[in-house]
């Protein structure tokens, strides 16, 4: 892969898709399709028994995140292909003892309206639902707060849509972890460098453990949200339905779309937390 230099849109995750795909080892598919019928596009590698699931670009304005897991699925395949290691460990013992399946972008539709219109500063799906608003997850305590705070339609960013899981991207991300055994799940979003990694009563007590050891594996902080953060996201539904750890990384510093140029130094620095997270 090389340096990426513009934002990814469709046509160049399809092709970094399709080029991954051709790793021996490599699996490659679709979870399912978008509002506008974009693929939600899947990379799985290594053992299929216990996985580890790292998906991105739930928000439109968040692409950064699709070039990170696309950068890692490449570096990952690399180094299975020529027996070399990344950020000092060797990954195929990790692999065969755990996989990991990775989801670069849940909401094509929006990175696709954020691309095309970056006036609108564009977060949700193709229908103006926030994808991490969607899931059933203290969806209805969310949805009141969103009414608080005058969101009550479709628009830009934070509307829940009219139930849980009305959207196909939501649900496809449910289906798939309902249909495998994910042990843990990353999801990433832009930006704050911190980690998140609590939801209510069913957070399990290894989740503060495991969110530290990422911190310092990146130079992040863990933290807890607030507000209209709560609630709604996916992270929060695998937590509470699933009841299995799971972390929303924010990658970056600034404001969103954080700059292609950004890309690099982020990458480089979180490097370590991803493979680091193959083995919590
Ligand atoms: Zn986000």
């Amino acid at each position: 892969m090389e340096r990426p230099t513009v934002p990814p849109d469709y046509d160049y995750l399809k092709k970094e898709i399709h080029r991954l795909g051709k790793f021996p080892f490599a699996f490659t598919g679709s979870i399912g399709c978008s509002v506008c019928n974009r693929q939600i596009f899947s990379f799985s590698v290594g053992a299929v028994k216990e996985r580890v699931l790292f998906a991105g670009a739930f928000h439109g304005m968040e692409w950064i995140t699709t070039l990170i897991l696309l950068r890692f699925a490449n570096r990952l395949c690399q180094a299975l292909q020529d027996n070399t290691k990344i950020a000092g460990e060797d990954p195929a013992p990790l692999l065969k003892k755990r996989g990991l399946c990775i989801i670069p972008c849940v909401n094509p539709d929006g990175v696709a309206i954020q691309l095309n219109c970056p006036e609108k500063r564009w977060q949700a799906n193709a229908r103006g639902v926030d994808i991490n608003h969607n899931f059933n997850a203290g969806w209805c305590e969310l949805r009141q707060l969103e009414i608080e705070s005058g969101i009550t339609g479709p628009g830009p960013t934070r509307y829940g849509g009219p139930c849980p899981e009305s959207e196909p991207e939501t649900a496809a991300m449910t289906q798939l972890c309902r249909q495998n055994c994910f042990c843990q799940a990353l999801a990433f979003h832009s930006q704050g460098e911190v980690i998140f990694y609590d939801f209510g009563k069913n957070t399990p007590p290894c989740s503060l453990e495991m969110a530290q050891i990422l911190a310092d594996a990146s130079g992040y902080q863990v933290s807890a949200p607030e507000g209209l953060a709560v609630g709604g996201g996916f992270k929060d539904w695998f937590i509470d339905c699933l009841r299995r750890p799971a972390f929303t990384i924010e990658v970056g510093l600034g404001e969103n779309p954080l700059p292609i140029e950004q890309f690099e130094p982020i990458y480089q620095q979180l490097e370590p937390m991803l493979m680091r997270a193959l083995r919590l």
